[in-house]
C-alpha cells in the first residue's frame, strides 16, 4: 500500500484548531517542556521545621483548582504539547479529599506515561490501593530520620511508624518504584544519612538527599543549616566502598549505584539546587494549587492561567499564558529562594 505524500504547504493552511499537535513547549533556552509538577493544595498534616512552622489548619477557603480544570489543563498540555509525566505535589496531596478522583482524572489521559505523587505517606497505610487503583503509579515519600523522636521533632508529628507502614503497603499494591527523600540539615539529621542508605538499599529502594534550600523557616539561618552535597558524601564515605555514576538525564538528582561495606549495592541520589545546578537538562514547569505559574523552583511565579481556565478552558490562551511563563524561564535557576515551599510543592 502506497502512503498518501503529505504536502507541506497544505498542513500549513489546515486551521490550528483542528490540527492535532502543536509540538512541545520550548523554553527560550530550547528546553522542552514535557514534566508538569502540579502542587493541588497547601495543606499538609505535618508541619516540618525547614518547611512550615504552624500546621496549616484551616485551608477550606483555600483557592483551588478543580479535578475538571486540573484535567483540562493536563489533557491539553498531553495531547497538543507532548506532556508525559505529572507529579502531584503540595503542601500534601493526600490532604485533598477528592485526591483520588484528581489521580483518575490524570490517569485517564492518554499520553501520560507516568503518574506519580510525592508526599509524607501518612496516609499510605490505608489508602495506597485506592490511589494506585486509581492510577497513581509510584510515590515519592520524604523521610529525613529513622529515628522515631527525631521524626517527631522535625515534623511536628510522632508518624514514623506510619510512614514506615506505608511505605510497606505502597510497595504491597505496586506504586513502584518508590523513592525516598531526605532533605539534610547540619545538625539536625547528617547523622542518620547513613542508616537511611542502608535501610532503602535492603529494600531496593533509591535513597535521595536534598541540598537545603533557602526558603521556608530556615532561610534567615540557612548558610549554617546547609550541608552542600560534598559533605554528604563525606558523611556516607564510611560505609560506601564504591560510587558508581548513573546517567541523569532529565533527573534532577545526581544518582549512583553505591557499593556499601557489607558488599550490598544501593542507589543513592543527590539533590543540589544550591551547590550544583540541574538547570540545564530541566524539563519541568510548576502550577500551584490556585493556578499560579513557577517557570521554576526557584524564581518567583510568572502569572496565573486562572483566565485560561475560567468560565471555560481556553487552549489558547493557555498557550500564550505558558509561552510567556516559559520565556521567563532563566538559563539558571536564583539562589535565594522567591518561591514558597508549602505553595510549589519542592
Ligand atoms: N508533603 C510532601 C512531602 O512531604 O514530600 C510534598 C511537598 S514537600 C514541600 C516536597 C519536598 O520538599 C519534601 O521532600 C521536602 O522535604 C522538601 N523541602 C521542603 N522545604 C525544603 C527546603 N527549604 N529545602 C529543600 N527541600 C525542602
Amino acid at each position: 500500500m502506497r502512503l498518501p505524500v503529505l504536502d507541506p504547504a497544505r498542513l500549513q493552511r489546515t486551521p490550528r484548531k483542528t490540527r492535532r499537535f502543536d509540538g512541545p513547549f520550548v523554553d527560550r533556552a530550547g528546553r522542552k517542556v514535557g514534566y508538569l509538577r502540579l502542587s493541588i493544595t497547601k495543606a499538609c498534616a505535618m508541619r516540618c521545621t525547614y518547611c512550615r512552622p504552624e500546621r496549616i489548619a484551616d485551608t477550606k477557603g483555600e483557592p483551588r483548582l478543580t479535578p475538571g480544570e486540573i484535567s483540562a489543563v493536563v489533557e491539553h498540555m498531553a495531547l497538543r504539547h507532548g506532556l508525559h509525566k505529572v507529579r502531584l505535589t503540595g503542601g500534601d496531596p493526600t490532604s485533598r479529599k477528592d485526591l483520588t478522583e484528581i489521580i483518575g482524572r490524570i490517569a485517564a489521559v492518554p499520553g501520560i506515561g507516568d503518574l506519580a505523587m510525592t508526599t509524607n505517606g501518612l496516609t499510605l497505610p490505608h489508602r495506597a490501593r485506592e490511589y494506585a487503583d486509581a492510577g497513581l503509579q509510584r510515590v515519592n515519600i520524604s523521610i529525613d530520620t529513622l529515628d522515631r523522636e527525631r521524626f517527631a521533632e522535625l515534623t511536628g508529628v510522632d508518624g514514623l511508624d506510619r510512614v514506615l507502614e506505608g511505605l510497606d503497603e505502597a510497595e504491597r499494591v505496586g506504586l513502584w518504584p518508590i523513592r525516598l527523600n531526605s532533605v539534610v540539615i547540619r545538625g539536625r539529621n547528617e547523622r542518620d544519612m547513613p542508616s537511611l542508605v542502608r535501610f532503602a538499599s535492603a529494600r531496593g529502594i533509591e535513597m535521595r538527599f536534598i541540598e537545603l534550600m533557602p526558603m521556608g523557616p530556615l532561610a534567615s539561618n540557612w548558610a549554617e543549616r546547609f550541608v552542600p552535597e560534598a559533605q554528604m558524601r563525606a558523611n556516607l564515605d564510611p560505609i560506601v566502598r564504591r560510587w558508581a555514576p548513573v546517567e541523569q538525564g532529565h533527573d534532577a538528582a545526581r544518582r549512583f549505584r553505591v557499593e556499601l561495606d557489607d558488599g550490598s549495592w544501593g542507589v543513592v541520589g543527590f539533590i543540589t539546587p544550591m551547590s550544583c545546578n540541574f538547570c540545564a537538562a530541566c524539563n519541568r514547569v510548576r502550577l500551584a494549587s490556585d493556578g499560579t505559574l513557577y517557570p521554576c523552583l526557584m524564581d518567583k511565579p510568572s502569572g496565573t492561567i486562572l483566565p485560561a481556565l475560567r468560565p471555560r478552558f481556553d487552549p489558547a490562551l493557555f498557550d500564550t499564558i505558558l509561552a510567556e511563563g516559559l520565556g521567563q524561564k532563566r538559563d539558571e535557576h536564583p539562589h535565594d529562594g522567591h518561591a514558597v515551599m508549602t505553595h510549589i510543592g519542592g
